[in-house]
């Protein structure tokens, strides 16, 4: 199993329901920006007209995740459903992992005095059998779709193989688990996606999935 999300991040009109859900699921303190999940936004002028880009993220459950190698404690660690997970208890708040994670994923949740970031609602969704999170219930826009890279036939392999797309970062080498599904506006494409950034397909990304489990568990 290998837990992982894609976003059809052209269809995100920055409703802001997925913060909503995943505060209300997870008790996220409310007001809090940035917590578990947030909607980055880009603004720019293209040949003189304004533009603005919407990019939903969250933690990438990231199969070579820095946060986790960096953990003195192990307070950060994988789950053999391919998730990056926090043990509040174990967490001596050194911040170490805080500032590893290239997406700044990470925040400290003064409830407990630790360390938090999204679960993929694990906790609360997935480890008692529902196949989706909060986030994706909500969105009203369908923008996510959480399932297993394990599993050919799901529907997140099946979309992954049926689109391109692009992860954000790759250049950090963690080999991140949120993939941006390539626009079908080509203009929006131009618009939202940087000139260095590798346009994946299935084929050329899951040998890298691959490479990077087999490095890890070795
Ligand atoms: Fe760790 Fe950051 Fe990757 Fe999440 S996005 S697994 S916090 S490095
Ligand atoms: Fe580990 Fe907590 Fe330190 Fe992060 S802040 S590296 S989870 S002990
Ligand atoms: Fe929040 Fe769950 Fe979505 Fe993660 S998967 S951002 S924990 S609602």
């Amino acid at each position: 199993m290998n837990y992982a999300m894609a976003l059809e991040y052209q269809n995100c009109i920055n409703c802001k329901a997925c913060e909503v859900a995943c505060k209300q699921e997870n008790g996220v303190q409310l007001g809090a920006d940035k917590q578990r999940i947030w909607v980055g936004q880009n603004e720019d002028f293209i040949f003189g007209n304004p533009t603005v880009n919407y990019y939903p993220s969250q933690c990438n459950h990231c199969i070579d995740a820095p946060c986790v190698s960096v953990c003195p404690t192990n307070a950060s660690y994988f789950t053999e459903e391919g998730l990056v997970l926090t043990d509040k208890d174990k967490c001596i708040l050194c911040k170490g992992c805080m500032e590893a994670c290239p997406y700044d994923a990470r925040f400290v949740d003064d409830k407990y005095v630790a360390v938090d970031k999204c679960t993929f609602c694990f906790d609360t969704r997935i480890s008692m059998g529902e196949t989706t999170t909060a986030c994706q219930a909500t969105c009203p826009t369908k923008v996510r779709l959480f399932g297993d890279l394990d599993d050919e036939n799901g529907e997140l392999v099946q979309l992954l193989k049926r689109k391109k797309f692009f992860v954000l970062k790759e250049s950090e080498g963690t080999v991140p688990k949120l993939f941006y599904i390539f626009p079908d506006d080509e203009q929006f494409a131009i618009n939202s996606i940087g000139q260095d950034t590798t346009i994946h397909t299935w084929d050329t990304f899951k040998p890298l999935i691959d490479e990077a489990i087999k490095r890890r568990d070795s």
